[in-house]
Parts: C-alpha cells; structure tokens; sequence
C-alpha cells in the first residue's frame, strides 16, 4: 500500500485528548470512550489501546463485529454496545464480553433467551447488561416510567445482572436557551428513571447520560460516566467552541489527530474559457495552471465540497475547482506557480503539525454538515499510517 493519498494518524495528538478529557472530569467519573465506526475513522484498536493504557474503564462500539475486532486484538477493558443487535448477533455478545445497551420487553426477552441457551454449553453468570432509557433523543430506550418494570426484568432473568443504565441527549451540543432547558428536562427525566429503578429494590449501577456536549457544557450531568467520542479525536462538538470554553474559564486543550492528505500527480496548462470536469460547471477565467489529485468521493472527499474546498500545498490554500470526481480533483494553482511542483505534498484537512491550514471543521461548514461525517466518510481504500 504505497498509495499517496492517505490519512496520518498522529498517535501523540490522540493520547494528550485522552489524558485532558480524563484531567477535566472528576476522578470518580468514569469515561467510556466511544470507538464506534473504526474510531471515527482514527482506527479503533489504537484509540482503544490507547484508553487501556490510561486506565479509560469503557469502550463504546456500535456493532458486535466491532467490539469483537478490539477482542481479537486482546482488549480487555469493558466494552460497550451502544445500538440493537439481532438475535443470532447475541452469542457472540457472551462470547466476547460485550455488554449490550437494552430496552423494551422483546429485546431484553431475547437477549435472556440467547443467555440461557449460550448457558447451556458455556459459564455464563451475571452477564452485564446496561438498561437504554430515553429521556427525548427519540431514538432507542424505554421511557422513564417504564425503567423500574425493565430493569426488574432484567435482574430476575437467570444469566443477566444490570450493570447500569444510560441515556443520550438531543441537543446537548446546543447554546440556545430552550435548547439547554430541554437539556436540564432529559437529566430530569433520566433521574426519575434512575429513581424508579432503585424503588423496585434495585441497584441502578453506573449511570451514564452525556457524550463530549455534556462533558464540555453540563458537570451538574455527567452522573457516574460521560462517553466522549468526537473530542477523543480532537474536534468540538458542533456549538459547543473553544471560545465558548474559554470564555466559561473552562479550557479543554484537544488537537485534531488525523491529516489527510495526497500529492500532486499532474500539473496542465487551461487557457482561459476551457473548462473543468463534469457538468462543466468551472470555466477559467484568465489562462491558468491546474493541479490534478488522486482522490475523490469514494475516498470521502465528498461532493459537496466544490465549490468552496481549497487544500493546502507547501503552506498556501488554493480552490478545488469544478466537480469532485470519485476519484480525482483538480486544483487552480495559477499560472506559473513557482511554489507547486510535481509530487508536492497537499493536505486536505489536518492538525496544524501536518502543515494543514484546514481541519475537519471547515471542511463541515463547506459541506454543511458535521466534523464527526467528515471523519467517518474516509473510506477504507484510504491507508491509515500511524506517526
Ligand atoms: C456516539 C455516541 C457517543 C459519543 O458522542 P460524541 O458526540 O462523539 O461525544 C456517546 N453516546 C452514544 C449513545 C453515542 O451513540
């Protein structure tokens, strides 16, 4: 794989986001780190290795076969499975230690169902299960007042103990006044949840309600864990700015981790009125130099980003122009440009150290959308190379 259009992973840059977010909590907090989708694309095994190494106590996935890929690399922290599986996903739930997040009496039947069974031929006792309670994200979970009749589902099943329950906010990553009081109204909600739980004579376990937003945004609502996914990786979530931050005295010092980036492989001369790429829809204005890159949208550098993209070549940004391809881009260098050369190295976003003057978020706003689908969008024909 010698392929020059490739993501660079700068492992250092990953492990000081690791070792802020757990300085900024309380030390009785605990943190699950979320991996899911490769670790937004930062590859899952480093980043979960990493968290091991500092006494991270949770991982969150959201696919058995993730959780099973950390298990066959030898990670043995706790591993968390955030979405629903199906039942023939279940065994593989016991065999791999992965503790499900649960809800409903259907599903929470058939995990108990696939626990008595995987028993049958394997030691299988008190298999910790965590209860989803939705409190207003509008996504999976019970309802609040449903919580104490779940959980003692859960607790009276032969094979299941309840290791804790969790829930997730809507807008937590939001400044705007009505916004942060729904916010306060979901902590409320999963309290009362929380509290339903322990009138039945249960212990609730560790409960968990926030992601990076309420990490950042709302102490009064981390609980016993907070799962920090995207600022792991080193982007804040959506409003939630380091203006803001420091405006509240509240610095968290994350770096971007991962620089994507390829090379120049052609530079051709376009007289004025030629155009560029499909749909023509760029045509140069004066005679011009353009650079061709290797990658496109099947590499995740999506569509949507022309026009408005530049990228950064020996420390200049110059525009993509007309339509991303699946697998090339042209960029308007000007003509006679002393500065680009054949081979030159372009970076496309990145942490200031790999010479990019973009990062992930202003590839979002180009895009109208977020860092966390910048990220997960480089595709799998894009080489991870750990530096
Ligand atoms: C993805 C996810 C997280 C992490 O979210 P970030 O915004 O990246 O911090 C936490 N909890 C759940 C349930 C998730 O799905």
């Amino acid at each position: 794989m010698n392929r020059c259009t490739r993501a660079i992973i700068f492992k250092d840059n990953l492990k000081h986001n690791l070792e802020q977010i757990k300085k900024y909590v309380k030390p009785s907090t605990k943190i699950c780190v979320a991996v899911k989708a490769d670790g937004y694309g930062h590859n899952a095994v480093l980043t979960a290795r990493m968290a091991e190494e500092i006494g991270i106590e949770y991982l969150a996935v959201a696919t058995v076969d993730e959780g099973i890929e950390l298990r066959n690399a030898g990670i043995t922290t706790e591993i968390l499975l955030l979405s629903v599986c199906t039942p023939i996903e279940m065994h593989d739930l016991f065999e791999y230690k992965i503790s499900p997040l649960v809800f409903g009496n259907e599903y929470i039947t058939s995990i108990i169902e696939a626990a008595d069974t995987y028993s049958e031929d394997n030691e299988l006792t008190d298999f910790g299960v965590f209860l989803a309670v939705d409190t207003g994200m509008g996504r999976i979970g019970c309802y609040p007042c449903e919580a104490g009749e779940q959980a003692e589902l859960i607790v009276k099943s032969k094979h299941l103990k309840l290791s804790g329950m969790c829930t997730h906010l809507a807008v937590s990553d939001s400044l705007a006044v009505d916004n942060a009081a729904f916010t306060k109204e979901q902590g409320e909600a999963f309290k009362t949840a929380i509290d339903n739980v322990k009138s039945k004579g249960i212990n609730p376990g560790i409960c968990s309600c926030g992601s990076s937003a309420a990490l950042l945004n709302n102490d009064e609502l981390h609980f016993d864990m907070i799962r920090p996914g995207i600022i792991v990786y080193g982007y804040y979530p959506d409003e939630i700015t380091e203006k803001y931050l420091n405006s509240r005295g509240k610095k968290l010092d994350i770096k971007p981790v991962l620089a994507f980036e390829t090379k120049v492989v052609a530079i051709r001369h376009f007289d004025k009125g030629k155009s560029i790429s499909y749909g023509r829809t760029y045509v140069c204005e004066e005679d011009t130099d353009i650079a061709i890159l290797p990658v496109g949208y099947a590499d995740g550098l999506l569509r949507r980003f022309s026009p408005g993209l530049t990228v950064t070549i020996n420390g200049k940004n110059y525009p993509v122009c007309g339509r991303i391809c699946m697998d090339q881009c042209m960029v308007n260098i000007g003509k006679n440009n002393k500065d680009v050369k054949l081979w030159d190295k372009v970076l496309i976003f990145g942490p200031k150290e790999s010479g990019a003057l973009n990062t992930a978020d202003d590839l979002a706003k180009i895009g109208n959308t977020i860092s966390y689908e910048v990220l997960t969008s480089l595709s799998k024909r894009v080489q991870r190379i750990i530096r």
